[in-house]
C-alpha cells in the first residue's frame, strides 16, 4: 500500500494546503523527552527524523547550547558540534540522535524569567532554551514525554494522536513548559467565540493551571478560585476564553507578597507564566491587575510592530472588565485612566506611537483604545463598543498563538464594527502624531478629579453616557458574572 500513500500524499498536496492539512499529520522530526529525576535536574532528548539525509540543529533564537552535553548520534547517524548548534548526518536516509539538557544548570546560571526557573523541586523553561529544532526546514515536529514516579509535565502544546505538535517555524517563539513536581488542575471554559452569535457548538476551552513547587500562602483552592474568575471575566467579555486550551503556570516567589510578574508567550499556544508572591493573601490578588492583563494577551496575535495595539487592549480592558464584573468602582476605572492616560501622550500626541520606546506603548495604546471606544459607540449609537472589534480579532483566528502584521489586526477590528475606526486612529496617532485635548475629553465624558486624583461625575456632560456605559455590567452577558469572593 506504499505507492497508494504516497500517490495519495502527492494528489492532496497537489490539491493545496486546506486538503494537504486534513492529512494524517507526519513529523519532520519527533523528540523523546525524558524528565532524569523528580526534582526536574535535566533532560534527556532522544530526536527522530526519518527520510532525512543531513540536517543542523539548534541556533534557533533563545536556544542556549551552554546547557547541552553528550550530544551524539545513534545507529549511523554523525555529528559534528559548530558553536552553539549541531550538524547531524545519516547514512541510511534517517537521522537519530540525542542529547541532555541541564535545567538545573539553566534555572541557577541564566536567571531570567524567559529562559528557566526553578522554585523547589520544579523548574518552567520556555520550549526554544531546550528544543534544539532543526534549522531552515518548514515541517512540522511531534513531542512525547517520559516522567519518573512523582513528577509531572505541563505545556499549551497541542496534543493529538498520542503526540504533542508544534511547527518548527514557531519554536523559537515557543511559550513555557513545566517540569517536576507540579500541582496541576484543568480549569474548563467556554470555547473560542462560542458565547457569540452562533457560537454554541463550539468545544469548551481548557485552561490548565500548573503550579511549581514552592511554599504560597494562598490555598490551591483559593488559586483555583481566583484563576478560574479572573478568565471567566475575560472569556465574558471575549464571548469565549480566546484560545482552546491555555496554560498558565504559576511561579511562588520566596518571601513576597502581591503578584510580582506575568508575561505570555504565545508560540506553539497560549502560555502564561505568573509569578506569585509567597505571602500573597486572597485580597491582594483580586487588587493585583496582573492575571487578567495577561489573560486577556491570549486574545490578541502577536504584532511584531505594534506592541501598542498589545499592550493597549490589554491595559485598557482590564480595569474595564474588572469594573463591570463588580470588582472595581466606575471611579476606580477612572481614576486609574486619570493618572495613566498623560503617559501615552508623548507617543499619541507627540512622536506617533510606531517611533517611541517599551515604555510609551501601554499608556499609549490604552489611549488610542480609549479614543476607538468611545468613537465607535458614538458612530453607532452604542450599538457597539471596543469589545466588539476585540471579539472579531479573535473570530478571524487572531490569537496568540499567531503572528500577524499590523494592517490586517487593524483590518479585522474595523471589519467587526463595520467602520474603519481603528484604521483612522492609526493614521493620526501611530505613523503620525495628532494633538489630543486630554482635560477636554474628561469635560466631555464628565469626569471630574479633584487636586488628589479623586474622580466624580457630571452626567450631564455631552459624553456621559458612553462614559458610563464602559464601566457597565453588560446587559447581553451570557455568563453569570462570577463574584469578587465567597
Ligand atoms: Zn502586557
Amino acid at each position: 500500500m506504499r505507492w497508494l500513500t504516497q500517490w495519495l500524499t502527492a494528489l492532496l498536496v497537489g490539491l493545496g494546503g486546506t486538503v494537504a492539512a486534513l492529512a494524517q499529520p507526519t513529523a519532520l522530526c519527533d523528540y523523546q523527552v525524558t524528565l532524569l529525576d523528580a526534582r526536574a535536574s535535566a533532560l534527556d532528548i532522544v530526536v527522530d527524523c526519518p527520510g532525512q539525509e543531513a540536517l543542523t540543529f539548534g541556533g534557533q533564537r533563545g536556544f542556549r547550547a551552554a546547557f547541552v552535553s553528550d550530544f551524539e548520534g545513534l545507529d549511523e547517524t554523525r555529528v559534528r558540534a559548530i558553536g552553539g548548534a549541531w550538524i547531524v548526518a545519516g547514512e541510511a536516509g534517517s537521522l537519530r540522535f540525542r542529547y541532555r539538557f541541564e535545567l538545573d544548570q539553566a534555572a541557577a546560571e541564566a536567571a531570567m524569567p524567559d529562559v528557566a526557573q526553578r522554585v523547589g523541586d520544579s523548574v518552567v523553561a520556555t520550549l526554544p532554551t531546550w528544543l534544539a529544532a532543526p534549522q531552515r526546514t518548514a515541517g512540522r515536529l511531534s513531542l512525547g514525554f517520559g516522567l519518573p514516579e512523582g513528577a509531572a509535565f505541563a505545556s499549551a502544546l497541542v496534543w493529538s494522536d498520542g503526540r504533542y505538535w508544534l511547527d518548527n517555524e514557531t519554536v523559537w517563539s515557543g511559550g513555557y513548559v513545566a517540569f517536576g513536581r507540579l500541582r496541576t488542575a484543568e480549569l474548563t471554559l467556554p470555547g473560542p467565540v462560542s458565547l457569540g452569535p452562533a457560537g454554541q457548538r463550539r468545544p469548551p476551552a481548557a485552561l490548565r493551571l500548573a503550579r511549581l513547587d514552592g511554599p504560597l500562602d494562598l490555598l490551591q483552592d483559593e488559586l483555583e478560585q481566583w484563576v478560574s474568575r479572573s478568565a471567566a471575566i475575560v472569556a465574558d467579555y471575549y464571548r469565549g476564553f480566546p484560545v482552546e486550551q491555555g496554560l498558565l503556570v504559576v511561579v511562588p516567589v520566596p518571601g513576597r507578597s502581591g503578584v510580582v510578574f506575568g508575561r505570555v508567550i504565545g508560540g506553539g499556544g497560549g502560555a502564561v507564566m505568573l509569578q506569585v508572591g509567597q505571602r500573597t493573601t486572597v485580597e491582594q490578588a483580586y487588587d493585583a491587575w496582573v492575571l487578567v492583563h495577561e489573560l486577556l494577551h491570549l486574545g490578541q496575535p502577536f504584532l511584531g510592530n505594534a506592541f501598542w495595539l498589545m499592550e493597549g487592549i490589554a491595559t485598557y480592558s482590564e480595569p474595564v472588565l474588572r469594573a463591570r464584573a463588580g470588582w472595581l468602582s466606575p471611579e476606580e476605572v477612572w481614576e486609574e485612566f486619570g493618572r495613566g492616560m498623560p503617559r501615552g501622550l508623548d507617543g499619541v500626541a507627540r512622536q506617533g506611537l510606531a517611533n517611541v520606546s517599551a515604555r510609551g506603548v501601554y499608556w499609549g495604546g490604552a489611549l488610542m483604545m480609549l479614543l476607538a471606544d468611545i468613537e465607535i459607540r458614538r458612530l453607532t449609537g452604542g450599538q457597539r463598543g471596543l469589545e466588539h472589534c476585540l471579539r472579531g480579532l479573535i473570530a478571524a483566528g487572531g490569537v496568540a498563538s499567531v503572528r500577524w502584521d499590523t494592517a490586517r489586526a487593524i483590518a479585522a477590528c474595523d471589519a467587526a464594527v463595520g467602520r474603519d475606526v481603528l484604521a483612522r486612529l492609526a493614521e493620526r496617532h501611530v505613523y503620525d502624531a495628532t494633538p489630543v485635548d486630554l482635560p477636554d475629553l474628561w469635560r466631555q465624558l464628565g469626569v471630574r478629579f479633584d487636586e488628589r486624583g479623586r474622580a466624580s461625575f457630571d452626567d450631564s456632560a455631552p459624553l456621559a453616557s458612553i462614559r458610563a456605559q464602559i464601566t457597565a455590567p453588560d446587559p447581553a452577558s451570557p455568563l453569570p458574572l462570577p463574584p469578587l469572593r465567597n
